[in-house]
């Protein structure tokens, strides 16, 4: 019983996620959904792209937390528009949703939505929002075995972030278990970057702007 009913949740999900994908089609608008677990730097990431690539591409960002506006206001402070969903303890952002949050948001025609979702690795992998693709982040930080342990979420990556990669030589971090893990279950390419120090960052927003363009050009 408790499988039909999750089943019938995501087919539901999953026919709005399909209306939201025509509509910002239609629009010309790329959208990537962001997943990560909580610290891994999502935010910091969003505003790095948005201060490189602003000039470049228009851009707009939904941010999805449990409570709270904190991520947004940062948002908010760099002009780029920005809407809020409180999911009140709900741990993932659903199609429904980022519906909601296309309307109140009103994107302009030809944008790059980045969709922050609720920290976490587990439930976001299994909810389509519509998005043009998805953007996984781990950090150093958290050590080597999320691949692993979360292989879903990899799984559906278009790119992959390894944040924080500064702290390498002050931490406990087996590069080898890391990639094994994601070659095991994903063929995207892996970044390296730190938001703190900038290093690694050229090579990702280069990704970020080819796959904007790469489905600007199929939604023509
Ligand atoms: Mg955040
Ligand atoms: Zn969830």
């Amino acid at each position: 019983m408790e499988i039909k009913i999750m089943k019938n949740i995501l087919y539901c999900n999953n026919k709005l996620a399909q209306e939201n994908r025509e509509l910002l089609g239609e629009k010309g608008i790329v959208s990537i959904n962001i997943l990560a677990s909580p610290g891994a730097g999502k935010t910091s990431l969003i505003l790095r792209i948005i201060e490189a690539l602003r000039d470049k591409i228009p851009m707009a960002v939904v941010e999805g937390d449990i409570a709270g506006s904190i991520d947004a206001e940062k948002i908010d402070k760099l002009g780029v528009p920005v809407v809020q969903i409180n999911t009140g303890g709900g741990c993932h952002l659903d199609a429904n949703m980022f519906k909601e949050a296309i309307n109140s948001l009103n994107p302009p025609e030809g944008c790059l939505i980045f969709i922050e979702n609720v920290g976490n690795l587990v439930c976001p992998a299994s909810f389509d929002l519509g998005e043009s693709g998805r953007l996984v982040i781990a950090s150093t930080a958290e050590g080597s075995d999320k691949p692993v342990k979360y292989p879903q979420a990899f799984q559906t990556a278009d790119a992959i972030v390894l944040n924080k990669i500064d702290l390498i030589r002050h931490i406990e971090f087996d590069r080898d278990f890391f990639y094994k893990g994601i070659t095991a279950v994903s063929k995207a390419p892996v970044f390296e970057v730190s938001c703190a120090t900038h290093e690694g960052l050229i090579e990702l927003l280069t990704w970020i702007e080819d796959f904007y363009k790469s489905k600007r050009v199929k939604n023509d």
